[in-house]
């Protein structure tokens, strides 16, 4: 196995599409590296280049300490796993294992070596005499993990494995492509547009859009400290809250304005993000978390509070999703306005026109009680808020 590198990697396509931009990633020996975006966003052209499927326009790429833009596909060692499994209908289990191994003129013992070690650590010890027509959609996806894994290459490239499996397949598949790549070590570089995806495979998760990359962090710091509008909006399910709010002093206490309503802002928020100070009294963008927002009647009284008209409650069983509306402006900056695109609403209106970007979404216990229409208190815990510059979307620290 091998480290991947990727220093100032660009793509530029015969027709002027840059659809990746001066890309910087470092893939350790063993690590399985997520890369993440909407469509569009360059990720399948990154994973292409380094698997010598696309010619690289700037930049250099190195496997294993080796520089490797101009050394062809074959010759680079490397396994890639599709979203269609392209196994072999008229050859059994065994053979499509096998079946790499046996155009490179692997010797026969090694050849049955290397596929049994391959089907036991795969689960698939006992179906290597199936066709693929009897196997399970997972089952057949081990068997294209299987032929990659068995040529014990350099690293794995990934592109949507899993988008033709159903849900619960999916989630079944995730958690063993999760076991399968640490167990053996293999330095794994997973495409995916499914942040949820994303978050439970990755070691490290790196967003990109419009072939630049945004942020490269654990998934947990993903989620904690988003550099900017767009990571915080993309990453997470609901996604986050954006507003345009005003943090300001009144009697020795800051608050929080956002519409005509005033929150008071836990003192944990402005040791955690200090620079939110040269913020006071002009408008800034407010990210909250659908999770970090409660029904007041569930939390102590003196939390900081929001009005806001319940449009819709989602009961989803363990949580409550509820669609609120609250009187407040929404956020536009360029992020801003593609997540508003996005949602389906007018991303033409000028800044602080109030585009209707005041619908909130957040998670309530099940046992809350409210209902739709109903004007309710949301509790938002302050100290978890994000606060992000409105002009660049950089996130305030
Ligand atoms: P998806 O998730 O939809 O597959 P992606 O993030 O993998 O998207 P890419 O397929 O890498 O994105 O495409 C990045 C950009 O490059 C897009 O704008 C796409 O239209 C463009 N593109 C891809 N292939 C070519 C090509 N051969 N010529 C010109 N532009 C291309």
């Amino acid at each position: 196995m091998a480290e991947v590198r990727l220093d100032e990697v660009s793509k530029v396509y015969a027709d002027g599409t840059r659809a990746v931009d001066g890309l910087s990633l470092d893939i350790a020996d063993g690590e399985l590296l997520v890369l993440v975006g909407p469509s569009g966003c360059g990720k399948t052209t990154a994973l292409r280049m380094v698997a010598g499927l696309e010619d690289i326009s700037e930049g250099v790429l190195s496997i294993g300490g080796r520089v490797v833009n101009r050394v062809p596909a074959r010759d680079r060692d490397i396994a890639m796993v599709f979203q269609s499994y392209a196994l072999y209908p008229h050859l059994d289990v065994y053979d499509n294992i096998a079946f790499g191994l046996k155009l490179r003129k692997v010797p026969r013992a090694e050849i049955e070596r290397r596929v049994a070690a391959t089907g036991a650590a795969l689960g698939l010890k006992d179906h290597l005499r199936r066709r693929p027509r009897a196997l399970s959609g997972g089952q057949r996806q081990r068997v294209a993990m299987g032929r990659a894994i068995v040529r014990e290459p350099q690293a794995f490239l990934m592109d949507e494995p899993l988008s033709n499996l159903d849900a619960k397949l999916r989630v079944q598949m995730r958690a063993e492509i999760a076991r399968i790549t640490r167990q053996l070590g293999v330095t794994t570089i997973y495409v995916t547009h499914d942040q949820t995806e994303a978050m439970t495979l990755g070691d490290r998760v790196a967003v990109m859009k419009k072939g630049v990359l945004q942020q490269v962090a654990s998934p947990q710091e993903l989620y904690d400290q988003p550099v900017n509008v767009f990571v915080a909006g993309f990453i997470g399910s609901p996604a986050m809250n954006l507003v345009t709010g005003v943090f300001t002093t009144s009697a020795e206490q800051v608050v929080l304005r956002i519409g005509d309503q005033c929150l008071r802002v836990d003192p944990a928020l402005l040791q955690a993000r200090p620079g939110v100070r040269a913020y006071f009294d002009r408008p800034v963008a407010v990210g909250i978390r659908p999770e970090d927002m409660q029904d007041m009647s569930l939390v102590p009284r003196d939390s900081a509070m929001l009005y806001a008209t319940v449009d819709l409650v989602e009961a989803l069983g363990s949580d409550l999703l509820v669609h609120l509306r609250i009187a407040a402006d929404g956020v536009v900056t360029d992020d801003t306005r593609e997540l508003a695109r996005d949602a389906g609403l007018d991303p033409a209106a000028p800044a602080g026109s109030g585009v209707p970007l005041t619908e909130f979404v957040a998670r309530f216990s099940p046992r809350s009680r409210i209902r739709k229409d109903e004007l309710v208190e949301v509790a938002v815990d302050t100290a978890r808020l994000h606060v992000f510059d409105l002009d660049t979307g950089r996130s305030i620290l």
